[in-house]
């Protein structure tokens, strides 16, 4: 069987690999390959940031105004078309369509956000600092900066990073996943359209020998990475080593603790909705519910009730939840519902063999409820990247919170409670970087910053927001003087006034 070959973007154009290194791309509803993308070799790594690097400096150099202009030109395509890249995304990840224009709006703020990037750009200036000096500083771009992102978020992640990068002055090289690679693609043609000039943005197609070249080459300045944890912390350890600024961002296992006063429906609607969207692949999604007791059963009764009306099936159709993103994940996802019966958690809801609308041989497993889940079981340790929610029940507020800050992740969190005062506490004394009160996906808008604690982060910078502006900038600070006729002469120390 023959199938398309995505290619590589590089100057302004397609680029097909030569190197014979291929990954399968499925559509994961039908479960049957339909394409394959080529995986860099090292010469084509080399040719990639080449390009880059050669179109840095009249980057760099553009107007502020032009780099605008093309944002905001940018801005407008994906807007307009976002339905097109809405279901390139569905074909590759399964998410369903209305999902994926969902992440696709969530990266268009970053792209409004960078329309504006000149306000953040601005240096500080002070006059006369000592007598006839001025002191003043600017912030430059670094360079060639290097992205590489995870098959979750096909479009949004990258453009957590790739608006701010640019309007910043740099040129950027992007590594997709090689499991849903097409979007960066569309990407690449929407920026070109948008007047980029070729070279500015680059995508290169690969696997570990990709990111192993972006992380060792010495053109390359920064890395905005995500995906798992041991990934993250081997390119932060890598990239760093190699003398360059990275952000490196992990995986999660994001709580959620329910108050004996927290409204039940709004809990449930929450719980289901942050559990099972996306079929559970999105780094925020809530895997973890603490119900302090008496609340549990009540609660359990409710998300059930509310998880069997969900349709799952064909992101193309009418449905709520699509397929996981490959067989082989779905299969390690259903391995921890049997972990979860070995090791004596109640299995309420199973999500193994359920009725789906779509095609048979679809990478399905529908949504999962687990109550009684031991703490010590993999079920609650490890990221599960899933539809499988799991229940732990403790007796009060200070066990829930212990039990969230002893976990080895700290990406988001959510309170559900009536009590401000509760709320208040939590916010000041959960260790997790982002945290929801009655919000249970607490994804920061693009003017803060997105990132977690812990194994969750690598590296001080969050992405996005003006710390994303700060990562993809350095700072230069000038003293300054300009000679009048009274200058003072020789003096061999520190100037006093
Ligand atoms: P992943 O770690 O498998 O892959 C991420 C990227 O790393 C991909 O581009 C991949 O090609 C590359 N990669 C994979 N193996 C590599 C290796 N051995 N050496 C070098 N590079 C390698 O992650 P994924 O499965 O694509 O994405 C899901 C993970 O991403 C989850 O753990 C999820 O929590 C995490 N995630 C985190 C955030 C966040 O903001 N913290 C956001 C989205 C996803």
């Amino acid at each position: 069987m023959t199938v398309p070959t995505i290619p590589h973007w590089i100057d302004g154009q397609e680029v097909a690999s030569t190197s014979g290194r291929t990954s399968p791309v499925f559509d994961p509803a039908l479960g049957v390959q339909t394409k394959q993308v080529g995986l860099a070799s090292e010469a084509e790594i080399t040719l990639a940031i080449a390009s880059a690097h050669a179109a840095y400096p009249a980057w760099r150099d553009a107007s502020l105004a032009k780099r605008s202009s093309v944002m905001f030109a940018f801005r407008e395509i994906l807007n307009a078309r976002k339905l097109e890249l809405a279901e390139i995304i569905t074909s590759e990840h399964g998410k369903v369509v209305s999902d994926a224009a969902g992440e696709i709006s969530r990266g268009l703020e970053v792209v409004e956000f960078a329309c504006g990037l000149p306000q953040l750009l601005k240096g500080d200036f002070s006059e006369n600092v000592s007598t006839g000096v001025d002191v003043y500083s600017i912030r430059q771009p670094l360079g060639v900066v290097g992205i590489i992102s995870p098959f979750n978020f096909p479009a949004m992640v990258p453009l957590w990073f790739i608006p701010v990068a640019l309007m910043a002055g740099n040129s950027v090289v992007l590594k997709p996943s090689e499991k849903d690679p097409s979007a960066a693609l569309w990407i690449a043609r929407a920026l070109k359209e948008a007047g980029l000039p070729d070279g500015v943005f680059t995508v290169l197609q690969g696997d570990k020998l990709a990111v192993d070249g972006l992380l060792t080459h010495p053109d390359i300045a920064a890395i905005s990475f995500v995906g798992s944890t041991p990934i993250a912390q081997y390119v932060y350890e890598t990239g760093t080593k190699h003398g360059k600024r990275v952000q490196a961002l992990g995986g999660a296992k994001n709580h959620m603790l329910v108050l004996p006063d927290a409204d039940l429906d709004l809990v449930a609607d929450s719980a289901v909705n942050a559990g099972f969207g996306s079929a559970g692949e999105r780094c925020m999604a809530i895997s973890v519910v603490v119900a302090v007791e008496p609340v549990a059963d009540a609660l359990i009764a409710k998300v059930a009730e509310r998880m069997a009306t969900l349709k799952i099936g064909d992101g193309r159709r009418n449905c709520d939840m699509g397929p996981l993103v490959t067989r082989e994940h779905r299969d390690k996802v259903a391995g921890y519902i049997e972990v979860a019966e070995k090791d004596g958690a109640t299995v309420v809801v199973d999500g193994r063999g359920i009725n789906v609308d779509g095609d048979a041989n679809g990478f399905w497993l529908g949504p999962t409820l687990i109550d009684q889940v031991p703490t010590t079981s993999r079920v609650y340790t490890e990221e599960i990247f899933g539809p499988v929610l799991s229940v732990v029940r403790v007796g009060s507020y200070d066990e829930g919170l212990a039990l969230i800050n002893d976990g080895a992740f700290g990406n988001g969190t959510a309170i559900f409670t009536n009590d401000g005062g509760a709320a208040r506490r939590f916010q000041n004394e959960v260790e997790v970087g982002m945290v929801g009160i009655n919000v249970p996906i607490p994804v920061p808008v693009a003017y803060y910053s997105f990132g977690g604690f812990k194994s969750s982060i690598f590296g001080d910078t969050k992405a996005y927001g003006a710390e994303g502006v700060h990562f993809f900038t350095r700072s230069k600070t000038m003293t300054s003087r300009w000679l009048d006729p009274s200058h003072g002469g020789i003096n061999l120390g520190f100037p006093q006034n």
